[in-house]
Protein backbone atom coordinates (compact mmCIF):
# COMPACT_ATOMS: atom_id res chain seq x y z
CA UNK A 1 0.00 0.00 0.00
CA UNK A 2 1.17 3.90 -0.22
CA UNK A 3 1.38 4.35 -3.75
CA UNK A 4 -1.92 6.51 -5.03
CA UNK A 5 -4.51 5.07 -7.41
CA UNK A 6 -4.90 7.17 -10.60
CA UNK A 7 -4.84 10.54 -9.86
CA UNK A 8 -7.29 10.50 -7.44
CA UNK A 9 -7.36 11.52 -3.98
CA UNK A 10 -6.37 8.87 -1.73
CA UNK A 11 -9.54 6.91 -0.05
CA UNK A 12 -10.05 8.53 2.93
CA UNK A 13 -9.05 6.02 5.11
CA UNK A 14 -7.76 8.17 8.03
CA UNK A 15 -9.97 8.25 11.38
CA UNK A 16 -11.89 11.12 11.28
CA UNK A 17 -11.83 11.60 7.59
CA UNK A 18 -14.93 10.34 6.81
CA UNK A 19 -18.13 12.18 5.42
CA UNK A 20 -20.40 10.76 7.40
CA UNK A 21 -19.73 8.10 10.38
CA UNK A 22 -20.94 4.51 9.56
CA UNK A 23 -23.88 3.49 11.65
CA UNK A 24 -24.38 0.57 13.59
CA UNK A 25 -26.91 -2.42 13.46
CA UNK A 26 -28.08 -5.55 14.14
CA UNK A 27 -30.58 -7.28 11.70
CA UNK A 28 -33.13 -10.13 12.55
CA UNK A 29 -33.10 -13.56 10.21
CA UNK A 30 -35.26 -11.65 8.02
CA UNK A 31 -33.43 -9.31 6.82
CA UNK A 32 -30.24 -10.85 5.44
CA UNK A 33 -31.19 -8.25 2.03
CA UNK A 34 -31.56 -5.07 3.61
CA UNK A 35 -28.29 -6.32 5.99
CA UNK A 36 -26.32 -6.86 2.94
CA UNK A 37 -27.47 -3.46 1.28
CA UNK A 38 -26.51 -1.33 4.69
CA UNK A 39 -22.68 -3.00 4.41
CA UNK A 40 -22.61 -2.43 0.94
CA UNK A 41 -23.31 1.32 1.87
CA UNK A 42 -20.86 0.91 4.35
CA UNK A 43 -22.44 0.17 7.29
CA UNK A 44 -21.94 -2.17 10.21
CA UNK A 45 -24.85 -4.78 10.48
CA UNK A 46 -24.66 -7.74 12.77
CA UNK A 47 -27.05 -10.43 10.66
CA UNK A 48 -27.19 -14.09 11.59
CA UNK A 49 -29.34 -16.19 9.70
CA UNK A 50 -30.57 -18.32 13.06
CA UNK A 51 -30.87 -16.21 16.27
CA UNK A 52 -32.61 -15.93 19.35
CA UNK A 53 -34.72 -12.59 19.71
CA UNK A 54 -33.26 -12.12 23.32
CA UNK A 55 -29.72 -12.43 21.98
CA UNK A 56 -30.03 -10.20 18.99
CA UNK A 57 -31.52 -7.49 21.56
CA UNK A 58 -28.98 -8.36 24.12
CA UNK A 59 -26.26 -8.11 21.30
CA UNK A 60 -27.91 -4.36 20.16
CA UNK A 61 -27.68 -3.39 23.79
CA UNK A 62 -24.57 -4.47 24.80
CA UNK A 63 -22.60 -3.50 21.00
CA UNK A 64 -24.93 -0.23 20.97
CA UNK A 65 -26.23 -1.45 17.41
CA UNK A 66 -29.68 0.03 16.35
CA UNK A 67 -31.65 -3.14 16.20
CA UNK A 68 -33.56 -3.90 12.60
CA UNK A 69 -36.63 -5.98 12.52
CA UNK A 70 -40.22 -7.37 11.07
CA UNK A 71 -41.46 -8.59 14.26
CA UNK A 72 -43.70 -6.12 16.02
CA UNK A 73 -43.60 -7.99 19.62
CA UNK A 74 -40.36 -7.67 19.51
CA UNK A 75 -39.84 -4.04 19.26
CA UNK A 76 -42.22 -4.00 22.21
CA UNK A 77 -39.92 -5.28 24.03
CA UNK A 78 -38.42 -2.85 26.84
CA UNK A 79 -34.79 -3.53 25.94
CA UNK A 80 -35.28 -3.22 22.31
CA UNK A 81 -36.39 0.43 22.50
CA UNK A 82 -34.87 2.21 19.99
CA UNK A 83 -35.43 -0.49 17.74
CA UNK A 84 -36.50 0.22 13.77
CA UNK A 85 -39.47 -1.84 12.90
CA UNK A 86 -38.80 -2.28 8.88
CA UNK A 87 -43.07 -2.02 7.48
CA UNK A 88 -41.99 -3.34 4.09
CA UNK A 89 -40.76 -7.25 2.97
CA UNK A 90 -39.55 -5.70 -0.01
CA UNK A 91 -36.29 -4.42 -0.04
CA UNK A 92 -36.36 -1.12 -2.15
CA UNK A 93 -39.38 -0.28 0.17
CA UNK A 94 -36.82 -1.16 3.43
CA UNK A 95 -34.60 1.23 1.97
CA UNK A 96 -36.61 3.84 1.73
CA UNK A 97 -37.87 3.72 4.97
CA UNK A 98 -33.96 3.71 5.99
CA UNK A 99 -33.36 6.87 3.99
CA UNK A 100 -36.24 8.33 5.28
CA UNK A 101 -34.82 7.77 8.63
CA UNK A 102 -31.12 8.95 8.63
CA UNK A 103 -31.03 10.13 4.61
CA UNK A 104 -27.75 11.47 5.44
CA UNK A 105 -25.90 8.03 6.86
CA UNK A 106 -27.72 6.28 3.80
CA UNK A 107 -27.28 8.42 0.88
CA UNK A 108 -23.91 9.59 1.69
CA UNK A 109 -22.64 6.45 1.98
CA UNK A 110 -19.04 4.77 2.06
CA UNK A 111 -19.62 2.25 -0.54
CA UNK A 112 -17.30 -0.69 -0.29
CA UNK A 113 -16.26 0.07 2.77
CA UNK A 114 -17.67 -3.31 4.42
CA UNK A 115 -17.13 -7.01 3.44
CA UNK A 116 -20.65 -8.26 2.38
CA UNK A 117 -19.48 -11.76 3.32
CA UNK A 118 -17.54 -11.13 7.15
CA UNK A 119 -18.67 -7.57 8.00
CA UNK A 120 -14.81 -6.66 8.27
CA UNK A 121 -14.47 -3.24 7.57
CA UNK A 122 -12.02 -3.29 4.21
CA UNK A 123 -9.00 -1.64 3.36
CA UNK A 124 -7.72 -0.51 0.22
CA UNK A 125 -5.67 -2.20 -2.12
CA UNK A 126 -3.33 -1.21 -4.97
CA UNK A 127 -5.22 -1.88 -9.02
CA UNK A 128 -2.02 -3.55 -10.51
CA UNK A 129 -2.06 -6.11 -8.14
CA UNK A 130 -5.83 -7.45 -9.15
CA UNK A 131 -4.95 -7.97 -12.73
CA UNK A 132 -6.07 -11.13 -14.05
CA UNK A 133 -7.74 -11.32 -9.98
CA UNK A 134 -11.61 -9.10 -11.43
CA UNK A 135 -13.45 -9.75 -14.63
CA UNK A 136 -11.23 -7.71 -17.21
CA UNK A 137 -14.04 -5.19 -18.10
CA UNK A 138 -14.05 -4.10 -14.14
CA UNK A 139 -10.07 -4.08 -14.50
CA UNK A 140 -10.23 -1.80 -17.22
CA UNK A 141 -13.34 0.60 -15.95
CA UNK A 142 -12.57 0.59 -12.22
CA UNK A 143 -9.50 2.60 -10.58
CA UNK A 144 -10.61 1.98 -6.95
CA UNK A 145 -10.87 -1.21 -5.52
CA UNK A 146 -11.16 -2.22 -1.74
CA UNK A 147 -10.30 -5.44 0.17
CA UNK A 148 -11.11 -7.96 3.23
CA UNK A 149 -8.75 -8.53 5.45
CA UNK A 150 -10.57 -11.45 6.49
CA UNK A 151 -11.27 -13.50 3.65
CA UNK A 152 -9.95 -11.31 0.71
CA UNK A 153 -12.93 -10.78 -0.94
CA UNK A 154 -12.27 -7.52 -3.66
CA UNK A 155 -14.61 -4.82 -3.59
CA UNK A 156 -15.40 -1.98 -6.30
CA UNK A 157 -18.14 0.67 -6.76
CA UNK A 158 -20.73 -1.92 -9.12
CA UNK A 159 -23.14 -0.40 -11.45
CA UNK A 160 -26.16 -2.39 -9.79
CA UNK A 161 -24.95 0.04 -6.68
CA UNK A 162 -24.61 2.88 -8.23
CA UNK A 163 -28.44 1.95 -10.33
CA UNK A 164 -29.91 1.63 -6.92
CA UNK A 165 -28.74 4.58 -5.20
CA UNK A 166 -30.03 6.53 -8.15
CA UNK A 167 -33.86 4.71 -7.91
CA UNK A 168 -33.56 5.80 -4.00
CA UNK A 169 -32.79 9.15 -4.29
CA UNK A 170 -35.12 9.71 -7.33
CA UNK A 171 -38.04 8.36 -5.56
CA UNK A 172 -37.49 10.36 -2.52
CA UNK A 173 -37.01 13.71 -4.14
ZN1 LIG B 1 -14.65 -10.81 4.11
Amino acid sequence: MGSKVHGKPKLAHAPGGVKSEPLRFAADCMLGRLARWLRILGHDVVYFHHVEDSELVDLAVREGRVLLTRDTRLVQRKAARGALLIHSHLLEEQLRQMVRWNRDALLAPQLCRRCLECNEATVPVEKSSLRGRVPAYVFETQTRFMTCPACGRIYWKATHVRDMLRRLRRSLS
